[in-house]
């Protein structure tokens, strides 16, 4: 508990403490009504001052209306009908009310933060013989870090010496262990479990995973739900609503029906204590937020609680192709050589990957691995990424042009043969084609299984843009049964592909486009939900993104769909039972079988009910059949 929540608490067990004690001395003393109402003025005034002072603040500032003035208003009544217990009691009650909410809320935003309390407090930066301990801010690319069993791994990097065990649970939920050895590319944020391991730093701190994820993090809950502002906005008027509605309640049959005022009075008080929206104001937020951060420990990040709405009605499903559905890393099947008097199939991947050597393209990362020698930037000038195509520039001060054939075609490069094994990439040296290199792609793992679970959960439309060649697009989506493929797009035509998509949503259905943000960051911000990778996903992607999935695992996603159809019942669920609830108790009320006391209860009762019902949604794990 904090301060705050501390604070309440004492007020309102003193209050309580209060009134018992007074209760029990009037049943052995008589009291007379003067110390009576004094005692009850005190103990209101205790539990209830903040209430009584905001209310008329919001009063002197002409905005009247909200839960609290509400209940001042009731206590007032309250007062008048000499019901001064009862006054007491619907603070008293209210305030534990409010307790709990505070309660929860903080609790709900603990999750989020301690699932991801992965921010690193140090690198051990190795320089000579020593190590010392810096703020990872201070480290620089290709820097040697040290990371002891235990620590937290703080900057992205590859392990050049030791092998260890990594936990990735706080980036991506994932509670096996992944085992590292020399070579590896590892990432910050997970957990050193065993050995020391030696890294080269290959990012800074600004560009390194964990602070992708924690200004992700930071992000959250910017963009409000729907149905939550939907509630925000329906309190604001109905709030003076039902004032107005307790007025007349309390004039009318007074006017026209002879009633009496105090039988009246009390009618009016109980039905403005009824109506109090609390319940739905609060259980709404908590709902979205709890599952905000449900979904962050599977590692899904969700930047608003509006995209989990749009992901419980999602019916369509577009993908990227490359580093989406497969891996993104590519290896090198054939290298065919046609200008053998000076090149030959080892020039031909050097040149390709001296060209390649700056892009964050997969093909790019994958042809430099394949290369595997340290790159010369001194031999490499004006080099340009033609999105989309490939790459053109000057390496060893030759002009040479990197890319598929559409490329090739558009330069006006001849005699280029196409293979049909696989991807291909062409190299012109001087505007003569010199040779390709085939590189294949492997789908990810359990990639049918997936997208089947993807079915089950209610997406009816699996689709694929990409922007490679017509044949391999189409044995791709064969081979995992897509429902349609639109192939050799380029960048800005797959965003117009998914437009049209998006134009052809019917009403209360939501379009999602999944990539990793190598030329299609636009894609993932025209979409009604742009998933991103967040692993081989660019900073473009992450800033672009709605969803991010920490370890590009498409599972994930199926994961965050469940996550969000739950929020949403549970939501419903929330909202029905408060107004059934209420009405039935508004109903007792205007015959007159209810007092004061039932409707306080009742009040308080839906609205610690609607927040247990939230937490007991979102403690059950997800478990994918
Ligand atoms: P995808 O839609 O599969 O993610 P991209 O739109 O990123 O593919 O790229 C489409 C095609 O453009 C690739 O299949 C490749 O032929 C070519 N291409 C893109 N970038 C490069 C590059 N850096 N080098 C060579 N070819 C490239
Ligand atoms: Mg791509």
């Amino acid at each position: 508990m904090n301060v705050c929540q501390k604070s309440l608490m004492k007020r309102i067990i003193t209050s309580g403490l209060i009134l018992v004690f007074f209760l029990i001395f009037s049943i052995f003393h008589k009291v007379n009504d003067f110390l009576k109402i004094y005692i009850f003025f005190i103990s209101y005034l205790i539990v209830g001052y903040d209430i009584i002072f905001k209310t008329v603040k919001n009063i002197w500032n002409l905005k009247i209306f909200d839960e609290k003035t509400l209940m001042f208003i009731a206590t007032v009544g309250a007062f008048f009908l000499k019901q001064y217990f009862e006054a007491v009691l619907i603070f008293l009650l209210y305030q534990v009310g409010e307790l709990f909410q505070n309660i929860a809320v903080v609790k709900s935003k603990d999750q989020i933060s301690s699932a991801l309390k992965i921010r690193p407090e140090y690198a051990n930066l190795k320089q000579y013989d020593s190590v010392k301990k810096v703020d990872p801010k201070q480290v620089c690319v290709e820097d040697v870090i040290v990371i002891k069993p235990g620590e937290r791994v703080p900057l992205d990097g590859v392990v050049m010496n030791g092998g260890s065990f990594l936990d990735m649970s706080s980036i991506s939920g994932e509670s096996n262990l992944l085992s590292v050895g020399i070579g590896d590319e590892i990432i910050s944020g997970s957990v050193n479990v065993s050995g020391v391991l030696e890294i080269r730093v290959k990012k800074k701190y600004e560009n390194s995973t964990v602070k992708k994820i924690l200004d992700l993090i930071e992000n959250v809950s910017d963009k409000k739900s729907k149905t939550e502002n939907l509630i925000k906005r329906f309190a604001k008027i109905y709030t003076p609503c039902v004032v107005l509605a307790a007025f007349l309640i309390l004039i009318i049959p007074i006017i026209f029906l002879g009633g009496s005022f105090y039988v009246w009075l009390e009618r009016a008080l109980i039905f403005l204590v009824i109506s109090c929206p609390c319940a739905l104001v609060i259980s709404v937020p908590i709902s979205f937020f709890l599952a905000v951060s449900k979904s962050a420990k599977y590692g899904v990040l969700i930047k608003g609680s509006i995209f989990l709405e749009l992901l419980s009605i999602v019916k369509t499903i577009v993908f990227d192709k490359t580093g989406t559905l497969t891996k993104g890393k590519f290896t090198v099947k054939k290298i065919i050589c046609q200008n053998i008097n000076e090149f030959d199939e080892q020039n031909v991947l050097e040149i390709v990957a001296l060209a390649e050597s700056k892009l964050n393209h997969p093909i790019a990362k994958s042809i430099c691995k394949a290369y595997g020698k340290q790159i010369n930037l001194d031999r490499i000038k004006n080099i340009r990424e033609i999105y989309g195509k490939g790459v053109s520039g000057f390496v060893d001060d030759r002009e040479v042009l990197v890319g598929n054939l559409k490329l090739m075609n558009e330069c006006g490069i001849n005699g280029i043969k196409e293979y049909d094994l696989g991807t291909s990439l062409h190299l012109a040296v001087d505007k003569k084609f010199v040779g390709s290199i085939i590189l294949t792609d492997d789908l990810k793992d359990n990639l049918k299984e997936v997208l089947g679970k993807l079915r089950d959960v209610g997406v009816l439309n699996l689709v694929m843009l990409t922007g490679d060649k017509k044949n391999i697009g189409e044995y791709v989506s064969k081979k995992i049964s897509l429902d349609s493929v639109f192939c050799e797009l380029l960048p800005f035509e797959k965003v117009e592909k998914l437009q049209t998509i998006l134009n052809n949503k019917k009403v209360n259905e939501s379009v999602v486009f999944v990539g990793d943000g190598v030329n299609d960051a636009a894609a993932l911000k025209i979409a009604d939900v742009g998933v991103a990778m967040g692993q081989v996903g660019s900073d473009a992607a992450m800033e672009a993104c709605d969803v991010a999935l920490m370890d590009d695992d498409l599972k994930k996603l199926v994961v965050a769909i469940l996550i969000s159809k739950e929020a949403k019942k549970t939501v419903k669920q929330n909202i029905f039972f408060s107004l059934f609830f209420k009405g039935l108790i508004f109903l007792f009320g205007a015959l007159g079988f209810t007092n004061i006391w039932v409707a306080i209860f009742s009040d308080v009762g839906v609205s610690i009910l609607t927040i247990l019902n939230a937490f007991r949604v979102f403690k059950k794990k997800v478990y994918l059949k």
